[in-house]
């Protein structure tokens, strides 16, 4: 009854008088308590906090502490992701850190500065849709925004179209980078026009889509863009507990001569130790060495960032996902389970029509 949801409340340290807005916290917490599922009025969310609970359980509700974006920038070819990317690394990756980050680990933090604060947020490197959708095929989602970028000049082409429709399936809000305003011939209205022929309809003209008119190249209206990104993501409430062990994705793997198996996670729940034990995939080991987006050696990764990890035995695949395990007995086991029910499936995918999908590898 109300008068029991208001007790509870009272016992949380909340005095509702009434009238009151509950955040999205306290309401999780109190639908946790009375066994009811939390519906979000934002089509987008819902998805995506379905795929947020996947990560997140239960004990984690009250111990959640912001994290940053993660975000992915998509687009036509050549309409200015690398550029983009290029531009946010050069300018807004720490001095002291720019050193390494030439050889790159898939992703890299960078600080914005927002109302007098500066703010984390997380750029996945591998711009592109192969990318964005293997990962997605694969049941993996990291991303927190997506910045899709067209060009002034250009309007929206094919691959506009397919990033926004993965974007969508995936349930991660949309950020219009509107790019190349510097040149002849460009011309953004028409671009917005276009967009909101398709149902994306910009928040200057009433609608909800954020779009920032940039040039990647010249670096003019990035600082607008990414202030931008920060708003989306404080709406967006992007929360994990770093109190707990490790969970994440694997967003880029291989293999390196002298240091064996490497692959870089995105830490999505937890927080990952050297000698922590981890299991991805079909591959599994105690995690040697840390090293982060600047190449530096670190103890600990906390949640949205992204970490190179050495000591696998194998190399995961683009998609795993990881998470600790208290032995490396428990991390063979389950590594030796998922490879054998990966043989499985592509056998009857084979048995079936031929094809092996990634979604049957998965
Ligand atoms: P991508 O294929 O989306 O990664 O596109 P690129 O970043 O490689 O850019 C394609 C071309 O467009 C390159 O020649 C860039 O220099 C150029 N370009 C990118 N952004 C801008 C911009 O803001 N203004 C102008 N004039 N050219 C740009
Ligand atoms: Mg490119």
């Amino acid at each position: 009854t109300e008068g029991d949801i208001l007790g509870s409340l009272y016992s949380k340290g909340v005095k509702p008088d009434g009238v009151q807005t509950l955040d999205k916290d306290m309401v999780k917490m109190i639908c946790k308590d009375y066994d009811v599922e939390v519906i979000d009025a934002d089509p987008y969310k819902v998805e995506g906090l379905v795929k947020r609970r996947e990560i997140l359980e239960e004990e984690d509700l009250d111990k959640l502490k912001d994290r940053p974006p993660v975000i992915t920038i998509m687009g036509h070819v050549d309409h200015g992701k690398t550029t983009l990317l290029d531009h946010i690394r050069k300018t807004k990756v720490a001095a002291s850190e720019a050193g390494g980050i030439t050889q790159g680990i898939g992703a890299y933090k960078v600080q914005v500065p927002v109302d007098g604060k500066t703010l984390p947020c997380v750029f996945l490197d591998t711009p592109g849709h192969e990318a964005f959708g293997a990962m997605r095929a694969r049941g993996a989602s990291v991303t927190d925004i997506c910045i899709i970028v067209v060009a002034a000049d250009d309007g929206i082409r094919p691959q506009t179209n397919e990033a926004i429709a993965h974007a969508k399936a995936a349930g991660v809000p949309i950020i219009i980078a509107i790019n190349k305003i510097d040149k002849d011939g460009a011309n953004p209205d028409r671009v917005m026009q276009e967009l909101s022929s398709i149902g994306l309809m910009p928040e200057d003209w009433g609608g909800d889509i954020p779009m920032v008119q940039i040039s990647a190249l010249q670096g003019q209206n990035v600082d607008d863009l990414l202030e931008t990104v920060m708003l989306v993501a404080e709406l967006q409430e992007l929360k994990a507990n770093p109190d707990r062990s490790a969970k994440g994705t694997v967003i880029e793997a291989g293999m390196d001569k002298s240091k064996g198996p490497f692959a870089t996670f995105i830490v999505q729940n937890g927080s990952l130790r050297r000698g922590d034990i981890v299991v991805c995939g079909g591959a599994f080991g105690k995690v040697r060495a840390l090293f982060d987006d600047g190449g530096k050696r670190v103890d600990v990764a906390t949640p949205s960032i992204p970490v190179q990890v050495i000591g696998l035995n194998n190399v995961p695949v683009a998609g795993d996902v990881f998470e600790v395990v208290e032995s490396l007995d428990t991390a063979r086991e389950k590594a030796e389970s998922r490879v054998m029910s990966l043989r499985d499936e592509r056998i009857s995918a084979k048995a079936g029509d031929g094809k092996v999908t990634l979604s049957s590898l998965a």
